[in-house]
């Protein structure tokens, strides 16, 4: 196997110019580290989302192009010698000033992709000057040269083999010299159409990117420290797991804890590559070593919690000894797009919980047309303010009894939907927003904390 090493570092990671040391820092830390991908400075793509959206007070505009200049030029203002990486950056900038206005007349998602991907373009153009001044042999690489996708923007669907024969043809010859600073986030269609994998995508980049190049380890630097029991903001004695399973991390992902982007693992896990994730800002903390084999399996690994949760209950009679009753409500969901998280069924009941499939944040909606269409054949209830906790471990249907002691815990709480079975690695159930933190404080008091 090749010692071949992929470090990405997220948006905090390279705020600003003590943070982007850091990472120099860290990159030269592992001279086994030949591809360094990286996402756009922190709070960059809100501003370009907000421009792409369409403003059309000209003022406010003005003062959003001003704060991409001001961060970037803080960076600039301590290079040695920015003149190069600066007349770049200050280019980039036009080009976001003419799509911004375009955007106001305007708004399309294409429009926005080309946008929002600025701001990995300006940052890579940074580091990698940041590096060299610091004497790593580093050049930057136009990751959309490699990274094709489908068309959608907003959320392109990469394409794999072409990425992978890419990768081999210009990547990996370019890693053999240099260090290699290059965009998470982006990449570019068949006509080459700048593309994006939608928000908090970089993660996901680097993963695919670490596969196409056949890297033997991938580094996600962040602003924690690793994975923990919980959020250590919610439960203060939540401690940091060293180590962990791909499939309790893709657990964890998917249920909320925010650490990595949930379609990162897939990459991955398909090309078994052991994914370790850290705080670029303490690094000597350590961080989480997810791996095919682990250490030890235990039966609680973490406990996840995800807000926001829309609950939809159908109910009808019709349901009793009926069959293609189901069948017709996942028809109609699917026909209006809407993507069902959990479920669990009655004899005359089903409820679910809707996917968040938007990047807008909120509750999920139910589409009126869709609701619509339900209650043609059963009555519908939705329910907001809701949350979920999902309990993440090992062997959990084969385990007896600890179900008496998760539920023991939870007894003065009113558990909305338990959803219990369908996975070896989670336990998971809705209870109302209001005493959520509550439900994670005392599970983890009482399965985490001797
Ligand atoms: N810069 C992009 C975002 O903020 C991608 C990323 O950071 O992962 O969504
Ligand atoms: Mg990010």
């Amino acid at each position: 196997m090749s010692n071949f090493n992929v470090a990405k570092f997220g948006g905090t990671s390279v705020a600003n110019f003590e943070a982007m040391s850091r990472c120099a820092a860290i990159i030269e830390s592992n001279p086994n580290t030949k591809l360094v991908v990286s996402s756009a400075c922190s709070g960059v793509t809100n501003l370009l989302v907000e421009l792409a959206n369409g403003v059309q007070d000209q003022a406010r505009r003005s003062q959003i192009l001003q704060q991409l200049a001001d961060i970037h030029d803080s960076i600039l203002n301590q290079l040695k010698e920015p003149s190069e990486a600066a007349n770049q950056v200050y280019g980039i900038l036009d080009t976001v000033t003419s799509l911004a206005e375009a955007a106001s007349i305007q708004a399309s998602t294409k429009l926005t992709d080309h946008l929002v991907a600025c701001g990995e373009l300006m940052s890579t153009h940074i580091l990698t000057q940041l590096m060299k001044e610091r004497g790593i042999n580093a050049t930057r690489f136009d990751i959309r040269d490699v990274l094709k996708t489908d068309s959608t923007f907003g959320k392109g669907e990469p394409e794999l083999e072409t990425i992978a024969g890419l990768a081999q043809q210009s990547l990996v010859p370019l890693c053999n010299e240099f260090v290699v600073v290059t965009q998470g986030f982006i990449g570019s269609d068949e006509e080459g159409n700048t593309t994006t994998l939608g928000r908090g995508g970089s993660d996901y980049s680097a993963a695919l990117i670490a596969e196409a190049v056949q890297a033997s380890g991938l580094e996600i630097w962040t602003d924690v420290p690793g994975i923990y029991t919980t959020d250590p903001r919610i439960a203060p004695k939540a401690s940091p797991i060293p180590e962990i399973s791909f499939s309790e991390a893709s657990e964890m992902a998917n249920f909320g804890a925010k650490i990595l982007h949930p379609s990162t693992l897939v990459p991955a896990l398909r090309h078994d590559i052991p994914v370790f994730v850290g705080s670029s800002k303490e690094p000597e903390k350590g961080g989480t070593w997810i791996r095919h084999k682990v250490g030890s399996s235990p039966l609680f690994r973490a406990l996840a919690l995800r807000c926001n949760q829309t609950m939809v209950t159908l109910r009808s009679a019709k349901m009793f000894h009926a069959y293609g009753f189901l069948a017709k409500v996942f028809e109609i969901l699917a026909k209006h797009k809407v993507s069902v998280d959990l479920i669990t069924t009655s004899e005359i009941s089903v409820s679910l919980t809707l996917d968040q499939t938007d990047t807008a944040g909120g509750a999920p909606q139910l589409p009126e047309a869709a609701r619509l269409e339900l209650e043609e054949l059963c009555t519908v209830e939705v329910e907001h303010n809701l949350c979920l906790v999902a309990l993440i471990g090992n062997n959990m249907s084969e385990s007896k009894g600890y179900a008496k002691q998760v539920f023991g815990t939870l007894e003065d709480f009113n558990l909305r939907m338990i959803c219990y079975g369908a996975s070896p690695h989670n336990l998971c159930f809705l209870v109302h927003e209001s005493v959520s933190k509550l439900a994670i404080q005392k599970l983890h008091k009482e399965l985490f904390e001797e």
